[in-house]
């Protein structure tokens, strides 16, 4: 064993090292032996004075396990100093193990061959150090744990701003691509709307139910309804008073958008009357479609419709003018026949005078019949527009001498004459004689008893305007339009008049044909006055 610091001087030394503030402990030999341990080392140690003189793993037992007794090994060894920071070492201290930090040296003390005889230990608690450390260290590891979750989080961010950004990209696209779509949608609609709107037929549109949803501004035209009165009904309601072409009530079932809806199928020129309360009777001629939804379900249909009134009135005019011609035909036929057969049978038994009147009225007969056959080919000829005027100057007396003289003299009726009848006018005398006498015979037939005038004036026009006046029963106004039309005759409560109805149309067209105009006025139970103008 060595002895360590023998000198007074060396003592000294000792002395100063066990006041010093610096932990310092001195081992020696191979079991490291205390050789010297200050205070501030006991300290650090948790121990007292006793250990002096104890070897190192006898004085720390609590040490096994611990790296020290190696590295004191390997410093015995190696004659190499160690120096550590902030190493742990576990002590017993008032009875309990604690944990704390050093920095600390193992210096080997060598003697004169270079030998190590004692290790030199000083240390440091820096426990308190390490505190600070691993609350800095924490610290910054949180911060870094923090930052890390930022970064991450700034991270996702970052990826769902991107995708945001794109959304929001792909949301722009689209919301442009809708408006585009509804610009679309719009004008294409508009287009509808305004053809719906402008189209020349009545458009309405049912649901399922047959209710009306829609009613274009024609069908409201048609019907003198407005779309709401419209649309509070259904296609069959009772108060459309819809009526079979035979004037009988149209039940339900034979509407044509039942039959549509009945069969799926479209239904076309279906012709129905329709009695509105305050007007006269209307046809109108409907195509009825249906419409499906998009699985090809009946979902309601499409009327369109068109007012065939005048239509169907022509033919109807046609149908009674059939009627009205077969018979108007046939009585002067029969009393023609009549007269031909009692001649022949007889006419070597009949007295002169007998033979004279039956052969008078088959001339009469005759007359009668050429008379119609003449406005049946009139009109025929008119309405194909063969009829021109011959034009030649005379004056109206010329003209009423010509063709009135044989009419005043075979009636009893009286014919009187005003006005200027001396203007010469440039027509064709034929034609205008016929109107004349057309008016002349219409006003002996219709206002029997009646004292006919024939006026002619001058107009402001500077025009001639011929009337002929009765007083009979006069027309009803509502008729009064209606009159110059072809195959038109008023019904006079059953008092029976012959006629085909086509002498006013004929004279309308040849007054036309002159650039002349005609025209009736009447009053009921006063009488009337039919007239034409030419231009002078
Ligand atoms: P028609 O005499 O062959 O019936 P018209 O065309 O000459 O045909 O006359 C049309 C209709 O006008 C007649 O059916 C008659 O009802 C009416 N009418 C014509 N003249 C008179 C008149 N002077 N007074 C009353 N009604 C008349």
């Amino acid at each position: 064993m060595h002895r360590f610091f023998s000198d007074s001087g060396s003592d000294a030394l000792l002395e100063i090292l066990r006041q010093s503030g610096d932990a310092t402990a001195i081992y020696t030999g191979p079991e490291f032996r205390i050789q010297f341990v200050n205070d501030a080392m006991l300290t650090i140690w948790g121990k007292d004075r006793s250990v002096h003189g104890l070897t190192f793993n006898e004085a720390l037992p609590e040490m096994e396990g611990q790296p020290f007794s190696d590295i004191l090994n390997e410093v015995l060894n190696t004659g190499k100093i160690f120096e550590a920071r902030d190493m742990a070492a576990t002590l017993r201290i008032s009875g309990n193990l604690v944990t704390s930090y050093f920095d600390f040296i193992f210096k080997p003390i060598v003697n004169a061959e270079g030998e190590v005889f004692s290790i030199l230990h000083t240390a440091v608690n820096v426990t308190e150090r390490m505190h600070a450390w691993k609350l800095v260290r924490e610290k910054e590891d949180r911060e870094q744990q923090i930052n890390e979750e930022l970064m991450a989080a700034n991270e996702e961010y970052h990826v769902t701003n991107e995708e945001l950004n794109e959304t929001n990209n792909r949301l722009i696209k689209s919301i442009s691509q809708k408006k585009e779509l509804e610009e679309i949608l719009r004008s294409s609609e508009k287009r509808m709307q305004d053809i719906l709107e402008t189209m020349a037929e009545g458009m309405g549109i049912t649901d399922i139910n047959g209710q009306m949803v829609y009613a274009n501004p024609m069908a409201q035209q048609i019907l003198g309804l407005c779309e709401s009165d419209i649309k509070d009904r259904t296609f069959d309601d009772p108060r459309w008073q819809n009526l079979r072409l035979d004037g009988t009530p149209l039940p339900s079932e034979e509407h044509p958008m039942s039959v549509m809806k009945r069969t799926g199928r479209p239904v076309y020129d279906h012709e129905i009357g329709v009695q509105p309360p305050n007007r006269e009777v209307f046809y109108i001629s409907i195509n009825a479609a249906p419409i499906f939804d998009k699985d090809g379900h009946f979902a309601g249909g499409i009327a369109t419709f068109t007012d065939v009134t005048a239509r169907r009135m022509i033919l109807q005019g046609k149908d009674d003018f059939i009627s009205i011609a077969s018979h108007e035909l046939k009585t002067p036929v029969t009393a023609l026949k009549a007269s031909l057969q009692l001649l022949q049978r007889s006419h070597h038994k009949l007295p002169d005078e007998a033979r004279t009147r039956l052969l008078s009225q088959a001339m009469k007969s005759l007359e009668k019949l050429s008379q119609l056959i003449a406005d049946l080919l009139d009109t025929s000829r008119m309405e194909q527009g063969y009829v021109k005027p011959e034009r030649k100057a005379f004056t109206f007396r010329q003209l009423l001498e010509d063709c009135c003289s044989d009419l005043i003299q075979q009636t009893d009726v009286s014919i009187v004459f005003e006005g200027d009848v001396s203007k010469t006018i440039e027509a064709d005398p034929q034609q205008i004689g016929q109107v004349v006498i057309n008016f002349v015979t219409n006003a002996i037939k219709y206002a029997p008893g009646s004292k006919i005038i024939i006026s002619a004036e001058t107009t402001e026009y500077n025009e001639l305007k011929i009337s002929v006046i009765d007083q009979g029963p006069g027309i009803p106004q509502d008729k009064l339009a209606h009159l110059f039309k072809r195959y038109y005759r008023t019904d006079y409560r059953g008092q029976k008049f012959t006629g085909l109805g086509l002498g006013l149309y004929i004279s309308a067209e040849i007054i036309k044909n002159h650039g002349g105009k005609i025209g009736v006025e009447s009053e009921i139970s006063k009488g009337s006055r039919f007239w034409f103008t030419l231009p002078l």
